[in-house]
């Protein structure tokens, strides 16, 4: 089927088309810079930014597939979760769409589409699989046994994402935010083992209680600690070695319960989304720790990895190709749908 997914659970305006699990258009138009000198996304900027986006990204993705939108079998949006105002802007839109179309409407959960993308570049999704998705809104462990009805959160982060880590640490460091791409590219010349950070939930007590729960608030604070207490000294911080090492913090502790998830489970396929999979560090060890296990690591190409609307396309295609009831025309924005309603 040929659909069309509409995305705007953050700072993306994200319209994507795909036939089946080819990808058409991929059109994302972000307001990542708008919220730049806040440090972080600020809901009413989004909101609007989406609304002002909404109608160029649409047109953007059609003219890039060479589809008119009459020819569209359906169409898919972010139903949540995320932001209340931002999410609204895409399902209304979506609803527009659907009822002038007379096209069926997929409202999706938001986590499971960031599944589903990986059909875009690797082909069928390996069912039952092990999903890690880590973002700048969230670190969580799904087993997958079907994308487009089974979806099980094994556990998630109990206080920061492990993307808000990322760019709350670079604000300490003095890089621009977004910052996980400027912490991967610092952490390219310095020592993963300069510095011995926290690996949080990870003691033995931890893991009785949390054994596939994420903390990363500890992370970040011995972090600040670590620079306040070098300033102090008068040492130079060495941007490089900080960065390498908080990384190296990170990447152990997401593969390490990872595996642990997927070994426990009896799955062999890992699938890492979400923005912070575009990570190099992160890429390499599980692909490495992975192949050591004898299990096998599906990761994304970047693009396809942060917020966009390719990835609510594959999932509405998913959905429409296994026969899946759509949505209600009346289906609400839910800023904290969860992870095992799939379709609203
Ligand atoms: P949501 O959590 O709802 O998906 P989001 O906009 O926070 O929304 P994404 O767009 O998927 O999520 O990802 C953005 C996050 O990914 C940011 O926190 C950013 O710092 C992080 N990120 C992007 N590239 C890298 C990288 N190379 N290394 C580490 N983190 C990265
Ligand atoms: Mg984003
Ligand atoms: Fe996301």
């Amino acid at each position: 089927p040929l659909v069309l997914g509409i995305e705007t659970s953050c700072d993306e305006t994200g319209v994507g088309i795909v036939r089946g699990h080819t990808l058409l258009a991929d059109a994302v138009a972000s307001s990542v810079d708008e919220h730049a000198r806040f440090g972080g996304v600020v809901p009413e900027v989004a909101s609007r930014a989406h609304l002002e986006a909404m109608v160029p990204t649409i047109e953007r993705a059609c003219e890039t597939a060479g589809v008119a939108l009459t020819d569209l079998d359906g169409i898919a949006v972010t139903s949540g979760p995320g932001l209340a105002g931002a999410l609204l802007v895409g399902v209304a839109s979506a609803k527009a769409l659907s009822i002038a179309l007379g096209k069926p409407l997929y409202g999706v959960n938001h986590l499971a589409a960031h599944v589903a993308v990986d059909q875009l570049e690797h082909g069928p999704l390996p069912e039952p699989c092990l999903a890690m998705l880590v973002s700048g809104g969230h670190s969580s462990l799904l087993l997958v046994e079907d994308v487009t009805t089974g979806v099980d959160p094994l556990g998630a982060t109990i206080d920061d994402a492990a993307g808000e880590a990322f760019d709350k640490v670079a604000r300490l460091l003095g890089l621009p935010f977004p910052g996980g791409p400027h912490i991967d590219r610092a952490a390219a010349s310095g020592n993963a083992v300069a510095i011995d950070f926290p690996r949080g939930l990870t003691s033995r007590r931890d893991l009785e209680r949390h054994r596939f729960d994420f903390s990363f608030s500890g992370l970040k604070t011995a972090v600040a600690r670590w620079v306040e207490t070098q300033q102090r000294a008068g040492a130079t911080i060495d941007v490089a070695d900080v960065a390498a090492s908080f990384q190296e913090a990170v990447c152990d502790v997401l593969t390490r319960k990872a595996l642990d998830a997927a070994a426990t489970h009896g799955v062999e396929d890992i699938l890492i989304g979400g923005g912070v999979a575009a990570n190099s560090r992160l890429r390499a060890m599980a692909v490495e720790r992975a192949a050591a296990k004898g299990l096998r690591v599906r990761v994304p190409r970047p693009g396809l990895c942060t917020d966009n609307g390719a990835m609510v396309a594959a999932l509405g295609a998913e959905l429409m190709q296994r026969g899946r009831a759509p949505s209600a025309l009346d289906l609400p924005a839910d800023s904290s749908q969860p992870v095992t309603t799939v379709v609203a």
